[in-house]
C-alpha cells in the first residue's frame, strides 16, 4: 500500500480536482489518500475562528468559504447527486452549529474546532467525486483515527494508539486483494482521548503523511506539489535551481531544519524509522521522476543546496556590568527564548556578548527584549536576511557574499551560514 498527500494547491478547484483523480487513477496499488484544505481556506478558517472567538459577526467569514466550496461542487456536477449533498450538507451544518454556540474561553481549542473543517470539506468532496466517477474509495475520519493529547494547533500523535486506530478502522479494508482499494483521509487534524477534534500545526498534512505511511507500514509516501520536487534552492529566490534527484533522510532533515519548506519537518522521523522512501513529485507533470528521500546517502554532497531566509533580526546580548557571558546568563537567556517562543536561528558567543539570529516576529521579540533589559544591554540589526549553503564550496560562498556586508558567519564542515544586509 501507498501513502499520497495532496495539499491544498493540488485541490484548489474543480480542474486541480480532476487531475488529482487521474492521477490516483493511474495507480494499481491499495492507496492511503491524505487530504488538506482546499486553497487557501485555511486562512479562511482562521479569520473565521478568530471572529468567532472574538464574539464579531463571524457570518460573514462563513459565507466565502461556504461559496468557495459550492462553486467547486457544481462544477464538478456533485450538487445532482443528492446522497453525496445530504452528507456535505450534514458536514456544513455541524460547523454551523458550533458557531452557533458561544466560545470556550480557550481560543486554541476553538481554532482547532473550527479549522479542521477544510480538511473535512476537502476530503468530503474528492472522496465524492471519486465515487462518481467510478474510483469506489472509503472516507475515513482522522478525528477518530489520528489520536493526540490535547496540545491545541499543536497536538502531539500517540504512536501505538494511532496505529491501533489505523488497523481497526482501515485495515480490514486493505484486506481484499481482489481489487484496488483506496481510502481518503484528511491530514493536519486529530482527537483527543475524549474525542475533541485537534490539529497538529500548519501545513501538517505531510505529517499525517508519515504517520499513516508508520502506522500501516506503506511501501512508500508520495507528497504531490506544484514544484518539480525537492530543490537545491527557492526558486523565488534564485534563477537556476536544479532537482535533487536523490538524497538521504538525514539530509532532508537537516534542509528542513535550515529552513527549506518543501515538506513538513516531522514527516521524515516516522520513515526513517521503518526505512519507507518518501517520493516528492509534481502534479502538473506526474510521470516525472521527482526526489526520492531514503536510506542512501551517497547523492547528497553531490549539488549545493541554498537556503534563503528573510525578515531576520540579529540580537547582540551583553551583561550591564561588563562581566563575562556565563552559562547562568545563558540559562536566563534560553529561559527566555522559550517563554517568548522564539527559536534560535543561529547563536555565537564572545567573551561578554551573546549574538543571536531569529525571525523578527515583532511582538515576540519585543517581549523578549523587555524581560532582558534590567540585566542586560541589548542591540540589534533589522532587515537582514540568513543564508545558509549546504555542501558550499569556495566559489560558491565568494559568488554570494559578493556586494554583501556580512554581520555574522559561521561555518562547519558542510554547513555555512550568514546573517547579511
Ligand atoms: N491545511 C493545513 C494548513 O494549511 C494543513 C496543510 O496544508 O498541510 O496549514
Ligand atoms: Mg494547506
Amino acid at each position: 500500500m501507498q501513502v499520497f498527500k495532496f495539499g491544498g494547491a493540488s485541490v484548489k478547484n474543480a480542474s486541480a480536482i480532476k487531475n488529482v483523480a487521474s492521477i490516483i487513477k493511474d495507480y494499481n496499488d491499495d492507496l492511503m489518500v491524505v487530504i488538506s484544505a482546499m486553497g487557501k481556506m485555511t486562512n479562511a478558517l482562521e479569520e473565521l475562528a478568530f471572529a468567532y472567538f472574538k464574539n464579531e459577526d463571524w457570518k460573514t467569514k462563513l459565507q466565502p468559504i461556504k461559496d468557495f466550496h459550492d462553486a467547486i461542487i457544481q462544477e464538478l456536477l456533485l450538487h445532482l447527486d443528492a446522497n453525496f449533498m445530504k452528507v456535505y450538507e450534514t458536514k456544513f451544518e455541524q460547523l454551523t452549529q458550533k458557531l452557533e454556540k458561544d466560545p470556550a474561553p480557550n481560543y486554541d481549542y476553538e481554532y482547532d474546532q473550527i479549522v479542521s473543517f477544510g480538511e473535512i470539506m476537502a476530503t468530503t468532496i474528492v472522496s465524492g467525486y471519486l465515487n462518481t466517477i467510478g474510483i469506489a474509495n472509503e472516507w475515513l475520519d482522522a478525528r477518530k483515527i489520528i489520536r493526540t493529547d490535547n496540545a491545541y494547533r499543536e497536538a502531539k500523535v500517540d504512536w501505538e494508539l494511532t496505529k491501533a486506530l489505523f488497523l481497526s478502522k482501515s485495515g480490514l479494508f486493505y484486506q481484499d486483494k481482489n481489487k484496488k482499494n483506496i481510502c481518503i483521509i484528511q491530514g493536519f487534524i486529530g482527537h483527543t482521548e475524549t474525542g475533541q477534534t485537534t490539529t497538529l500545526g500548519r501545513e501538517g498534512s505531510d505529517f499525517t503523511a508519515g504517520i499513516a505511511a508508520w502506522c500501516l507500514d506503506a511501501t512508500s509516501v508520495t507528497i504531490w506539489k506544484d514544484v518539480p520536487g525537492m530543490l537545491n534552492a527557492d526558486p523565488k529566490f534564485f534563477n537556476n535551481t536544479e532537482l535533487l534527484s536523490k538524497i538521504s533522510f538525514r539530509e532532508a532533515i537537516e534542509l528542513s531544519y535550515y529552513g527549506a519548506s518543501v515538506i513538513h519537518p516531522k514527516t521524515i522521523k516516522p520513515l526513517e524509522n521503518k526505512s519507507i522512501p518518501l517520493y516528492v513529485k509534481s502534479f502538473l507533470n506526474p510521470q516525472e521522476t521527482g526526489t526520492v528521500i531514503q536510506k542512501d546517502v551517497q547523492y547528497d554532497a553531490l549539488i549545493p543546496s541554498y537556503i534563503f531566509k528573510e525578515n531576520q533580526i540579529l540580537i547582540s546580548i551583553s551583561p550591564r556590568d561588563f562581566s563575562f557571558i556565563t552559562e547562568e546568563n545563558m540559562k536566563d537567556i534560553f529561559d527566555q527564548f522559550s517563554q517568548c517562543g522564539i527559536k534560535v536561528n543561529v547563536m555565537q558567543n564572545s567573551a561578554i556578548s551573546f549574538s543571536v539570529c531569529v525571525d523578527h516576529q515583532e511582538e515576540k521579540v519585543a517581549k523578549f527584549i523587555q524581560r532582558l533589559e534590567n540585566e542586560y544591554v541589548i542591540k540589534y540589526n533589522t532587515d537582514l536576511s540568513l543564508m545558509t549553503v549546504r555542501h558550499y564550496t569556495e566559489e560558491v560562498i565568494e559568488q554570494l557574499s559578493k556586494d554583501k556586508e556580512i554581520l555574522l558567519e559561521q561555518r562547519s564542515r558542510h554547513t555555512s551560514r550568514f546573517v547579511m544586509r
